[in-house]
C-alpha cells in the first residue's frame, strides 16, 4: 500500500497505487451564492451522456437542497456514519480517519445505496433547516433559517476512492487531465466503486449490467471548450479549469486564484481523502459549523473573503467572477485591464473580454428620428 500525500487535508492517505499527479488536472469551481436551482446543467448533461435504456435514474449532474435534499437518499448522512467519531481537524490538518483507511475487510470504507435511493434526486427541494411559522419576519443577516443549493458532478479526484476499490481495474485516471473514467469493455458490474465512491458518481446501469459515471465531457475537454453543465449554467456559478498543486499555484490560472491565492473556494468533503477537485464557494447565509463540516476549516475565510468582494474590497476576486459563464472555451489565464476582465487560452491568446460595469443607454421619451414616444420610460 502506498502512501500518497494529500494537500487538501495536509496529510497523507494509503492508497493502493504509487501516485503520479496527471500533467494537467480537471477542475471546477462553483460559486452556491448563485445557484438557483433550475437544473439547466442536470438537464444538458442528462440529455447528452444520459438518454439510454438502463440509465434513466442516472443523473451525472444534480442539484439538491442542503440541508433536507440528498441523491442519492442520505448520502452525506451516510459518510458522516462512515467516518464517524473518527474525524478531526488539527488546524488546517485532518488527523482522523479517511475513507481510504479502509476496513479491516475492505480497501475502501463504503456503504452501498439501495436501488429505491436513486428515484428521488429532488427530495427536500426548498426545504428549509427548520419549521418556521407562517407570519414569521427575519429581518437581520446572517438568520437562522437557511438552506442552499449544491450542484455535484463527479469530483474527478486524486485519489478516486472508485479507481482504488475496482478489482478489475477497469476505471483509470487520464494523464493528460487528470478526469476518471470507467472502461465499459473491462467492467464486469461488481459495483465496488458505486459503493466505495463517498460522493455516489459511480451509478450502476441495470440494463448494460456496468457500472457509469460523469466523464467530465471529455470530447469537449479536449478541444479546448467547458463540460456541458459548466456552459448552460443559467445562474453563471461554474468555471471549469486545470488546478495546479498549492506549490505549483499560478495566480493568474483562475482556478488557482480561487482555490490557493484567496482560498474562497473549496472541496466537499475534504476528510474523505480523495482530494476531490470540485470546489465550492460556500453560501455566506449558512452557520458556519455546517459550513466547515461540509468544506473544512477553511470555511470561516472563503465566507469572510466573499463578503469582502461584495463591498468591493477584493476587486480582483470580484473581476475574475465576471468571467465565469462568459464563454465556452477554457480559460487558462485572466488579467484585469482599465475596467474589463480578460480570459486566455492554453497559448495566451485572447479568448473573452468582459467589462466590470454593464454598459447602459438612457434612450430619450421621445425619439424625434422615428417620431414615436417611449411609453415604458418615466
Ligand atoms: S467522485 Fe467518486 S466516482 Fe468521481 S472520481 Fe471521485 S471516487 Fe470516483
Ligand atoms: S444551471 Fe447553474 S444555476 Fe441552474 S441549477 Fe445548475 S448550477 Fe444551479
Amino acid at each position: 500500500m502506498a502512501k500518497v500525500y494529500n494537500w487538501q487535508i495536509k496529510s497523507e492517505v494509503p492508497y493502493p497505487y504509487e501516485h503520479k499527479r496527471p500533467q494537467k488536472q480537471f477542475a471546477v469551481v462553483m460559486d452556491l451564492n448563485k445557484c438557483i436551482a433550475c437544473q439547466t446543467c442536470t438537464v444538458a448533461c442528462k440529455t447528452t451522456w444520459t438518454p439510454g435504456r438502463g440509465q434513466e435514474y442516472q443523473l451525472w449532474n444534480n442539484v439538491e437542497t442542503k440541508p433536507n435534499g440528498f441523491y442519492p437518499l442520505g448520502w452525506d448522512v451516510h459518510l458522516m456514519e462512515v467516518l464517524g467519531e473518527n474525524q478531526k481537524w488539527e488546524g488546517d490538518r485532518y488527523a482522523g480517519k479517511t475513507v481510504l483507511d479502509g476496513t479491516e475487510t475492505e480497501q475502501v470504507a463504503g456503504w452501498m445505496p439501495d436501488d429505491l435511493d436513486w428515484i428521488n434526486p429532488n427530495i427536500g427541494e426548498d426545504e428549509v433547516n427548520e419549521p418556521v411559522d407562517i407570519g414569521t419576519v427575519l429581518e437581520k443577516f446572517p438568520h437562522p433559517i437557511w438552506m442552499f443549493y449544491l450542484p455535484r458532478i463527479c469530483n474527478h479526484c486524486t485519489y478516486p476512492a472508485c479507481v482504488a476499490a475496482c478489482p478489475r481495474q477497469a476505471i483509470y485516471k487520464r494523464q493528460e487531465d487528470g478526469i476518471v473514467l470507467i472502461d465499459p469493455e473491462r467492467c464486469e458490474g461488481y459495483q465496488e466503486c458505486v459503493k466505495a465512491c463517498p460522493y455516489k458518481k459511480s451509478m450502476f446501469n441495470y440494463v448494460a449490467r456496468i457500472s457509469q459515471k460523469c466523464i467530465g465531457c471529455f470530447p469537449r475537454v479536449e478541444q479546448g471548450l467547458q463540460p456541458q453543465c459548466v456552459i448552460t449554467c443559467i445562474g453563471k456559478i461554474r468555471l471549469m479549469g486545470f488546478i495546479n498543486p498549492p506549490e505549483k499555484a499560478d495566480r493568474k490560472n483562475p482556478i488557482d486564484f480561487l482555490v490557493h491565492i484567496k482560498k474562497v473556494a473549496l472541496p466537499l468533503y475534504p476528510q474523505t481523502g480523495l482530494e476531490p477537485n470540485v470546489y465550492y464557494i460556500p453560501p455566506i447565509n449558512v452557520p458556519l459549523d455546517f459550513l466547515k463540516q461540509m468544506f473544512g476549516p477553511g470555511a470561516k475565510h472563503a465566507v469572510e473573503t466573499y463578503i469582502k468582494m461584495r463591498e468591493g474590497r477584493e476587486p480582483e476576486l470580484q473581476a475574475l467572477l465576471h468571467l465565469f459563464g462568459s464563454t465556452d472555451r477554457i480559460v487558462r489565464s485572466f488579467a484585469l485591464s482599465a475596467g474589463e476582465v480578460i480570459g486566455f487560452d492554453e497559448k495566451g491568446v485572447e479568448i473573452v473580454r468582459v467589462p466590470l460595469v454593464e454598459p447602459f443607454q438612457i434612450r430619450p421619451h421621445k425619439d424625434e428620428k422615428l417620431g414615436v414616444v417611449r411609453q415604458d420610460i418615466p
